[in-house]
């Protein structure tokens, strides 16, 4: 962790600009600026207080928010340079709040008797329920997990973010005084109708951590893996002396080929389909993977998946990049004939993640084509008293931790406006 110096040498070079365009880039519209001008004075307690206006989650945004991509992306300082790193002052200051104990909320609460269930403790969920605590709302969150967190535990590996620093931030939002109902599944031990009848309103956050289908031969042999359920289930797999393929160029992939190469894998080949420049994932996530000796196979795509019973080898084909009129990224085609088999073992898919569509179907609620929940500009579903939010929905951006906060924010917001309070 980067001392107390730094910090404050990090937060010197921040120009406090008059547009302050990283709030503007941060998705939970942190007051980026204002934390860095206290963590400047060294006033962090009161920077801390500042950024729980907005976020209850600094200590591990600070740490695995896509900065360049969200805040620092944004940072004017950019342009002729490096940005401020502005994570790394949130998480230094997220990191003094669970250390000293500093608490989310000084306000006193007036207690409501207005009763929402949560479902599902992850990001979204996390943040909804700790800002309907502050305003007097009883908040239960049922989770079907033996433990709160969601992808921040069973996706982002150990490797890039310390589950201690999760823990903490979780009993710090639950000592706000929220309910928690472990091993509690929806569509298993308990039912949408059922919570209906007992709250005022429900708030779905269960997340879309199904992987993503290529749809082409050999898909269904035994050695293909989703990346996701890889992660989440903690699968282990005799992978010593094995060859693994990974497709996918996001943070699911680089996390499952990082994972496969600590676990043991031979060797571990990412096949992502456009350049190394156009690959989703941060830039810092590919370069340690390529640290870690993983190898990877841009601009290729996976035709198919060949083996009797189990996975024996893949046939890729080279991609060509062109520019497509209806597509800002570059497109990638196939070039004919330029088809090759390599050896393999398994294959693990990290092309993108969708909801359970067999539960989000039994609901009664409208979905998009993925099975995704829709919302409205509340936060509402089809029924006036289920709100929903996180990957699950079709909330404004999802796939990363601050928009789902974002959007459990959000809908707390509009939750309070439908109790009337
Ligand atoms: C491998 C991986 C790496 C990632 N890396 C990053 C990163 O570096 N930075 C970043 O910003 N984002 C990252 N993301 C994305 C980020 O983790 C997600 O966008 C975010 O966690 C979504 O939050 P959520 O609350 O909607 O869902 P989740 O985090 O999935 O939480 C959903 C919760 O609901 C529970 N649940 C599921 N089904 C039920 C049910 N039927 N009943 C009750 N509870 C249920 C789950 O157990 C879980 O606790 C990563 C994702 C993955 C998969
Ligand atoms: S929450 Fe993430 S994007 Fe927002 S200021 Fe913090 S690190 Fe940046």
């Amino acid at each position: 962790m980067t001392n107390e110096n730094e910090i404050v040498k990090k937060a010197k070079y921040c120009l406090n600009c008059s547009t302050k365009p990283c709030s503007s880039g941060c998705p939970l519209g942190n007051d980026t600026a204002g934390f860095i001008a206290l963590a400047k004075e060294q006033k962090y307690e009161e920077a801390y207080k500042l950024l729980c206006k907005t976020t209850v989650l600094p200590a591990l945004c600070g740490k695995i928010c896509p900065h360049s991509k969200q805040c620092q992306g944004s940072c004017v300082r950019r342009f002729k340079g490096e940005p401020v790193e502005i994570g790394e002052i949130e998480a230094y200051i997220g990191k003094l709040a669970i250390e000293n104990n500093w608490s989310i909320n000084d306000e006193p609460i007036t207690k409501s008797n207005k009763k929402v269930a949560i479902i599902g403790g992850g990001p979204a969920g996390l943040t909804c329920a700790a800002f309907l605590a502050i305003h007097g709302i009883n908040v239960t969150i049922y989770e079907k997990h033996n433990y709160l967190g969601g992808l921040l535990v069973h996706g982002i590996p150990d490797f890039r973010l310390d589950k201690n620093l999760v823990n903490k931030t979780i009993e710090k939002i639950i000592k706000l005084g929220i309910e928690v109902k472990l091993n509690q599944e929806l569509g298993k031990n308990i039912s949408l109708k059922n919570l209906k009848e007992n709250y005022d309103a429900i708030y779905l956050s269960f997340g879309a951590n199904i992987h993503g289908n290529m749809n082409i031969d050999g898909e269904n042999l035994d050695g293909v893996v989703g990346g996701n359920e890889y992660l989440e289930q903690n699968i282990t797999l005799p992978l010593s002396g094995k060859i693994a393929i990974v497709s996918g160029g996001g943070n699911v992939a680089m996390d499952v080929s990082r994972t496969l190469k600590r676990q043991g894998a031979e060797k571990v080949y990412v096949v992502y389909r456009r350049s190394e420049n156009e690959m989703p994932a941060e830039r810092k996530e590919i370069e340690d993977a390529k640290f870690e000796g993983v190898d990877f196979l841009f601009q290729h795509n996976i035709v198919q998946i060949n083996g009797k019973d189990k996975v024996e080898s893949i046939e890729l084909i080279k991609t060509n990049l062109v520019q497509k009129e209806c597509d800002s990224r570059l497109s990638p085609v196939n070039i004919e004939g330029s088809n090759y088999t390599i050896l393999a073992d398994y294959v693990f898919m990290a092309i993108g993640s969708n909801a359970e569509k067999s539960l989000t179907s039994s609901l009664g609620l409208e979905l998009n084509k993925y099975g995704n929940i829709i919302i409205n500009e509340n936060c509402e579903t089809s029924d006036p008293k289920v709100f929903a939010g996180g990957d699950l929905s079709t909330f404004k951006k999802t796939g990363t931790v601050a928009w789902a906060a974002r959007s459990g924010r959000e809908a707390s917001e509009h939750i309070l406006n439908y109790l009337g309070i």
